[in-house]
């Protein structure tokens, strides 16, 4: 045994756990959901704001699809990457929706979009490779990249640039180490949708760095507000089509959080070494999910633009209310469904308590046992200080959570001038 690694657990020698895990954070998210789940179940009326799923029901057509597979006897071992029904369903929405035509041998699907981005990453990055990921993020980038032994390379995009990485923050942002940048549109949390202009701008400065892979998580593709239209890098810039992954999903297009399918394009190259990934790990995602999937990707589309009118309608009365509570400002998100408020005005004060609210985290915790409303802080998504709220309830939910929210507010002491 080396020096200095005992680990003592109640009096008894015990294993280690991986050094890998060493600088990986558990999800700040998945703690306050926990909290809040555990107030629930104290019998505590809490009003839910933390969740990424939507509140709709998957679409009869994933659910028939389901079914049928069942019945038919598609309940074993498929294709480890997807079977060719999915792949195909997979390469027509690719084509229908962004114009870009993959091969079958340039699609996976996996179980969700969150492992398809971590076994691309693991086929992309070596320990200490830098990985650029512009912030606010999503809260498992950094943990995926950690775990692999990467180095996040952290880009503040300013709430005052709508939260958007600029071409010229990106250019300053590589160096020679860089081998991944990450780019999610809309964005989870702050809701900033790039427009092809704007993704123009990175995608020129990406040309110059053959180097680099590019990640695109357009996982929120189908959620866009007023005049915000989706694009993605891919579509925007062929050139590019040999270095980057395009992920997606029907997690949150189709409310389909719970059955577990996501997917990608990207070249061959890359797609046969995540294949190898997966072969040895985790094999192939559910056979009845990726009936599923299909069901929902070759079926009818109506449901995604009356979805994306209501999540519309919320984000309006949140934002509204919101930016009526003194000390809290939102912009309007353009995607996805999460309004990211700032609370920099809060920060110092104190609670009737005497409490003094030092970060974001200090204050979710404080709507949490004051008001019993859960936000996730911003510090989960590397932006401070700031918090989410989900707009994936129910309008009176939602309303509600702004109203107790409002409340808390007003009952923090006035600061000494
Ligand atoms: N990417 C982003 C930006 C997300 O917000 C989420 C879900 N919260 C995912 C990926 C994961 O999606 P899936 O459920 O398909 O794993």
């Amino acid at each position: 045994m080396r020096a200095g690694t005992k680990t003592i657990d109640q009096g008894v020698l015990m294993p280690e756990l991986s050094k890998r895990l060493g600088d990986y954070e558990a999800s700040l998210i998945a703690e306050l959901f926990a909290q809040a789940l555990d107030l629930i179940e104290q019998g505590k009326d809490i009003v839910n704001l933390t969740t990424g799923e939507p509140d709709f029901a998957t679409p009869d057509s994933a659910c028939n699809a389901a079914i049928e597979a069942i019945h038919r006897g598609d309940t074993k071992y498929t294709n480890i990457d997807g079977t060719p029904s999915l792949k195909d369903a997979v390469r027509r929405k690719f084509k229908r929706d962004n114009n870009i035509d993959y091969s079958r041998l340039e699609i996976i699907a996996h179980s969700g979009a969150k492992p398809v981005i971590y076994q691309g990453l693991q086929a992309m990055i070596d320990p200490g490779d830098e990985v650029v990921v512009p912030t606010p993020c999503f809260a498992s980038y950094p943990g995926m990249v950690a775990m692999l032994g990467g180095s996040p390379v952290y880009v503040a995009c300013e709430e005052s640039a709508g939260f958007k990485l600029s071409g010229k923050q990106l250019a300053s942002a590589i160096t020679p180490q860089t081998k991944v940048v990450i780019l999610n549109s809309p964005n989870n949390p702050s809701g900033a949708t790039y427009s092809r202009q704007e993704l123009r701008a990175l995608t020129d400065v990406l040309l110059d760095h053959p180097q680099v892979w590019i990640l695109a998580d357009d996982i929120y593709e189908h959620l866009t507000f007023d005049d915000a239209e989706f694009a993605t890098v891919v579509e925007v810039e062929p050139r590019l089509k040999n270095r980057t992954l395009t992920v997606n999903g029907v997690s949150k297009a189709y409310a389909m959080t719970g059955w577990r399918i996501g997917y990608a394009g990207g070249p061959e190259r890359l797609m046969n070494a995540i294949r190898k990934i997966i072969s040895q790990t985790i094999s192939n995602p559910s056979s009845i999910a990726q009936a599923a999937a299909v069901g929902a990707l070759d079926g009818p589309q109506d449901s995604l633009a009356e979805r994306c009118d209501i999540y519309q309608q919320r984000r309006d009365v949140v934002v509204e209310r919101i930016n009526a509570v003194p000390g809290l400002s939102c912009n309007k998100p353009e995607g996805a469904f999460y309004a990211f408020v700032n609370c920099a005005d809060l920060i110092g004060r104190r609670t009737a308590d005497g409490d003094l609210i030092e970060t974001d985290l200090d204050l979710a915790g404080y709507f949490l046992n004051h008001s019993g409303v859960a936000v996730v802080p911003g510090s989960a998504f590397l932006a401070s200080p700031y918090f989410r709220i989900s707009l994936a309830s129910p309008i009176d939910t939602v309303v509600e959570g702004c109203r107790r929210i409002g409340q808390a507010v007003s009952m923090l002491e006035v600061p000494l001038k």
